[in-house]
């Protein structure tokens, strides 16, 4: 019998984009279910309060029923264990996002073996979207809510 996999998708989400959207639906495909972990990040002063970060979140994800809204202040590890995660969710958006998400991977690792990090890549549309750099120029007056 086929096992059932469930992947954790942990970040910020300060706030979703499309890019962080776009990588849930290809998760959703994959992964029988998916939770998006927003993380207190109380250490990266966020914008958005984690209660905001996580409506943010549950409206932009509401179509997919395998997808799930949660937020944690605990070890990723032990959240992942938590909710019976065998998998860590991230994206690559370019070469640059590699050194950091090849150090958190194996660092991870080191914490969990029974756990693996797995990378997917989001559409070339979305790969230069970034949560630090909208919220950058919005404070400066630019429009992003296509984004
Ligand atoms: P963190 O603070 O953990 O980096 P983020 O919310 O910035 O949290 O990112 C969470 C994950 O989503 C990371 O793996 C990041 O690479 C990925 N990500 C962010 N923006 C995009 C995007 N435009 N396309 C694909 N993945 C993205």
């Amino acid at each position: 019998m086929k096992a059932h996999r469930t992947a954790l998708y942990p970040g910020t989400f300060d706030p979703i984009t499309n890019g962080h959207a776009d990588l849930v639906n290809r998760a959703a495909r994959v992964f029988d279910k998916v939770y998006i972990a927003i993380a207190e990040s109380s250490h990266k002063a966020p914008l958005f309060s984690l209660d905001e970060r996580i409506a943010l979140a549950r409206k932009e994800v509401r179509k997919l029923k395998n997808v799930e809204v949660v937020g944690f202040s605990t070890l990723l590890v032990d959240f992942a264990h938590e909710v019976k995660a065998g998998v860590i969710l991230r994206g690559l958006r370019a070469v640059s996002d590699f050194e950091y998400e090849f150090q958190m991977a194996l660092t991870n690792r080191r914490l969990a073996q029974d756990i693996e990090t797995v990378f997917l890549m989001p559409s070339e549309s979305y790969a230069f979207l970034s949560s630090t750099l909208l919220k950058e120029a919005a404070a400066l007056g630019a429009d992003f809510s296509q984004f």
